[in-house]
């Protein structure tokens, strides 16, 4: 009987939704190694891992950020579930957060260090950078009043860009947004400013002077720029409690040899912000800003004291920051996936199964194995080169008759037959030569840094 010609399929392929990425490759290794470094570094300052809800009811979001943000009015997935309850896709983690702590009574670990990253969703205008689903890492302190919680996180957060790599051409930008009076009494005069120069200002400032006015101050119009240069600053505002503990928090961080850069014009875009408020952010015209196209934000977060009552707990004070997963991805540059230690080479059926008993006790002894089952002799080879293989264990007609393998070391060429039992002293010795050059390269590093910085 003849082959018969393969059908093609008239279903047309639907297709992925505006603004979600498929991540595969060398960006899945970028995603998975800051994710892997965040996890690291939480454990570092003692965060404690939570999981969320993907979803919430849509009160958790429009009464804790405000109806008048972006966010709530124009960007959130809401939908009705079948019992006709409105919810919402999370397009931030630190409400959802707030809600668990109110609903599983978290008051009691209080002061808790909370961490997590995952999917969130926000209808905006997709482009380099910026995405419908998109991933953050978040980290929290919920119950901390002291600029100590603020200090920390941001040298939790410097850590973690200099360990990804990333930290050289991004600068922290730091404001107060001082307590609520000082916030209020700052938001009235500038709020009389914006009103008597309304006609210079952009449309779209125009409608924020109405709904909410600070964020004029982060406008990209070159019209609003030009009057927030003028515009009442929150220092002519800030009570004494406030300065009192913007000066600490500015203390810590020079104690822990951050650098930031003051910036009066730096406001969140959500209303619930209180005192410190920062976003990490690449330098206009570097490698980074460039490879990340328009989207300027790396981590952005800072303090927020009136969120926790605006879902109806007691006055708790918190501070927090979330980074976007894929703009740190995009700046770390190609992560070569762990390299293989054991290439496995079986030619024929019976070397299969020989392949396979040994490659499950190898990786039993945490080893990383690949076989490389199919195509010709020289070929699999060359591909366990590529994976950076530090031996090959070849296993054809002769060794199935001696009841050996080839143990080739790769680096050297030199080639054994040995039992399978005796395969993992080489492969030890082989593993463990490539650990010691790794860790001498990376003191060798540390020593030119040390270096550098005296
Ligand atoms: P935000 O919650 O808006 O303060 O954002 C915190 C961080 O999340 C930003 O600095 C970005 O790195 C990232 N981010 C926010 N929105 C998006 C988006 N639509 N696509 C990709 N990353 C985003």
């Amino acid at each position: 009987m003849g082959l018969s010609a393969p059908v093609m399929s008239t279903l047309k392929t639907p297709e992925a939704i505006r603004g979600t990425q498929d991540i595969f490759g060398a960006d899945a290794e970028a995603f998975a190694h800051v994710a892997e470094t965040f996890e690291r570094i939480r454990k570092l300052y003692r965060f404690r891992r939570i999981e969320m809800p993907v979803f919430e009811k849509t009160a958790v979001f429009s009464r804790s950020l405000g109806e008048t943000t972006d966010v709530v009015s124009k960007e959130m997935y809401s939908f009705d579930d079948r019992g006709r309850e409105s919810l919402t896709l999370r397009p931030e983690f630190t409400a959802g957060i707030a809600r668990a702590f109110l609903t599983n009574g978290w008051q009691q670990h209080a002061p808790v260090r909370l961490a997590t990253h995952g999917p969130l969703f926000r209808y905006e205008r997709p482009q380099k950078g910026r995405y419908r689903q998109f991933h953050q890492l978040d980290a929290e302190i919920i119950g901390a009043a002291e600029p100590q919680a603020d200090v920390e996180l941001l040298v939790m957060a410097d850590q973690l860009l200099k360990e990804l790599g990333v930290a050289d051409d991004v600068t922290l930008q730091l404001n107060t947004l001082g307590d609520a009076s000082s916030r209020d009494a700052w938001r009235t005069v500038l709020v009389e400013y914006f009103m008597a120069h309304r006609d210079s200002l952009s449309e779209d400032s125009q409608e924020r002077l109405e709904r909410n006015p600070l964020r004029i101050l982060d406008s990209k119009d070159p019209r609003d720029k030009e009057l927030t240069r003028d515009a009442p600053q929150i220092d002519d505002y800030l009570s004494g409690e406030a300065q009192d503990f913007f000066g600490k928090v500015t203390q810590g961080l020079d104690a822990a040899s951050v650098e930031y850069v003051r910036t009066p014009t730096l406001v969140r875009g959500l209303d619930y912000y209180r005192h410190t408020a920062f976003e990490f952010v690449p330098e206009p015209d570097s490698p980074a800003a460039k490879k990340m196209g328009s989207q300027s934000t790396l981590l952005g977060g800072g303090r927020y004291d009136g969120l926790i009552e605006t879902l109806g707990g007691s006055p708790t004070p918190a501070v927090g920051w979330a980074a976007g997963i894929e703009r740190l991805a995009m700046l770390v540059g190609d992560q070569a996936a762990d390299p293989v230690d054991a290439a496995i080479v079986p030619i024929g059926d019976e070397a299969m199964t020989r392949a396979q008993s040994i490659a499950a006790e190898l990786r039993r002894a945490h080893y990383t194995v690949e076989v490389f089952a199919s195509g010709k002799l020289k070929k699999r080879m060359s591909r366990a080169n590529e994976a950076g293989a530090l031996a090959a264990l070849i296993i054809g007609e002769d060794e199935i008759a001696s009841g050996t393998v080839q143990f080739k070391d790769l680096l050297s060429g030199e080639q054994q037959a040995l039992k399978p039992d005796e395969v993992l002293e080489p492969l030890m010795e082989l593993t463990t030569a490539r650990a010691m050059k790794d860790l001498e390269s990376e003191v060798a590093d540390l020593a030119r840094l040390i270096d550098e910085d005296s």
